[in-house]
């Protein structure tokens, strides 16, 4: 028999290793082809960020510069402002902890697009709906990982009980340019690249924003 990757009260989260993720985007893709996601809708994003500058250090320019990937999806949070601000219940969790879209109460009105800080919710304009990732609840339901974290080559992604993975990896839960966890209390665990910036830091850009 599969294993039950569903269980109620699990409250399922992702690990990101960032300092295994190489940025090849493959998490991205793999999530927009098993869903087949129109143009312009991804629901896992691979954010680059950068900074840093130059010094003159006698006759030398010694540089002191960072470059760094963020794969980042819906968090499945535990303050989850999304449901919040939605009008018709369709922003729901199931018993399990994972937050997805009831497309049959959905309205399409984009109130939690606006409230997610991580800009996870999007619409479909195909269907008229919002969309998000479910953490792949068909997969888990056969018993599968996700699919992002299956494809991902470097095994950066890891996914399973928020506690659990917090026990395993630690508890940070925001990097530069993710936002203010205390908003939503992301169901996440980064471990970050030896170059990653606290999240309020300001010291680098997204140099992708084009991608993202
Ligand atoms: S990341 Fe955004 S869409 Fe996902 S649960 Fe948190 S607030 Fe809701
Ligand atoms: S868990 Fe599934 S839906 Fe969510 S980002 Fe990964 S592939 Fe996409
Ligand atoms: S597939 Fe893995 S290494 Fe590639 S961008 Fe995604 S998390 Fe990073």
């Amino acid at each position: 028999m599969a294993e039950d990757y569903t269980k109620e009260g699990a409250q399922y989260g992702f690990h990101f290793d960032q300092s295994l993720c190489n940025g090849c985007k493959a998490c991205q893709i793999a999530c927009k082809d098993k869903h087949d996601l129109p143009v312009g809708v991804t629901w896992r994003r691979v954010v680059e960020y950068s900074g840093g500058s130059w010094q003159v250090q006698g006759n030398t320019f010694e540089p002191n510069v960072f470059a760094y990937y963020t794969s980042v999806s819906c968090n499945h949070c535990e303050n989850a402002v999304c449901m919040e601000v939605c009008p018709t219940t369709a922003m729901s969790r199931r018993p399990d902890g994972t937050v997805y879209v009831d497309e049959s109460k959905c309205v399409g009105c984009r109130y939690c697009q606006w409230a997610c800080p991580y800009g996870a919710p999007q619409l479909n304009a195909e269907t008229g709906h919002m969309s998000k990732c479910d953490l792949c609840y068909d997969y888990r339901s056969e018993g599968k990982d996700p699919a992002c974290v299956s494809a991902c080559p470097s095994r950066a992604l890891d996914w399973g009980p928020i506690d659990e993975l917090r026990e395993k990896y630690g508890e940070t839960n925001s990097v530069a340019p993710l936002p203010d966890p205390s908003i939503t209390k992301p169901h996440l665990v980064i471990s970050p690249h030896r170059d990653a910036q606290a999240w309020d830091s300001g010291t680098g850009q997204i140099t992708n924003p084009k991608e993202i």
